[in-house]
């Protein structure tokens, strides 16, 4: 399996037959309107990406992050934000948990990814998608196993959105592929 040619930007520019032309890059996602609608094990992943969030240690910014990763043997690995007065040293929940994933195991392939904020300023009422460095990370994995990672991302309250996979979020990401 070609797990690049199957990213569509790059299959689109592999595939063009001609020197310059427009393109416009398309997403997929799924937008829920509330827990209610989502299968048992992405409740329990909901639930303790919350519980996580909620000791997130987020003193200097009061943004509280969960995550929870699910592996293919079912496994549910959590982190959460950790924050440092030197704030480069801080890290993000979703690069906690992948990390503490493949830690624990370093062959498992992970299945789902579920992030849940909350301020402590203000009520986040809608998605927070995860930054740019997280989804690189995310990209990582995703290239490495060679099938796609549904990350789900919501607020406090309100919607949930699904992606579908690391090319949903990041669809011209960078890859091992560019340094052969
Ligand atoms: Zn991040």
């Amino acid at each position: 399996m070609n797990f690049r040619i199957e990213n569509p930007i790059f299959k689109e520019i592999i595939l063009a037959d001609s020197n310059m032309h427009d393109h416009k890059i398309s997403t997929n996602f799924t937008v829920y309107e509330s827990s209610d609608e989502l299968s048992v094990v992405e409740k329990e992943m909901l639930k303790r990406a919350i519980e996580v969030r909620d000791t997130a240690y987020a003193r200097y910014s009061g943004f509280k992050v969960g995550a929870s990763v699910l592996m293919q043997n079912n496994d549910i690995i959590v982190g959460n934000n950790q924050e440092n007065a030197a704030y480069p040293s801080g890290m993000c929940a979703e690069r906690v948990a992948i990390w503490s994933a493949m830690s624990a195991f370093p062959e498992g392939r992970i299945k789902k990814i579920f992030i849940s904020a909350r301020s402590e300023k203000t009520s986040v009422d809608r998605p927070v998608a995860p930054c740019g460095a997280c989804r690189q990370a995310i990209a990582e994995y995703e290239v490495k196993q060679e099938r796609d990672i549904e990350i789900f991302f919501t607020g406090e309250v309100g919607k949930i959105v699904k992606a579908y996979s690391i090319k949903d979020l990041l669809p011209w990401m960078f890859d091992n592929s560019m340094l052969s």
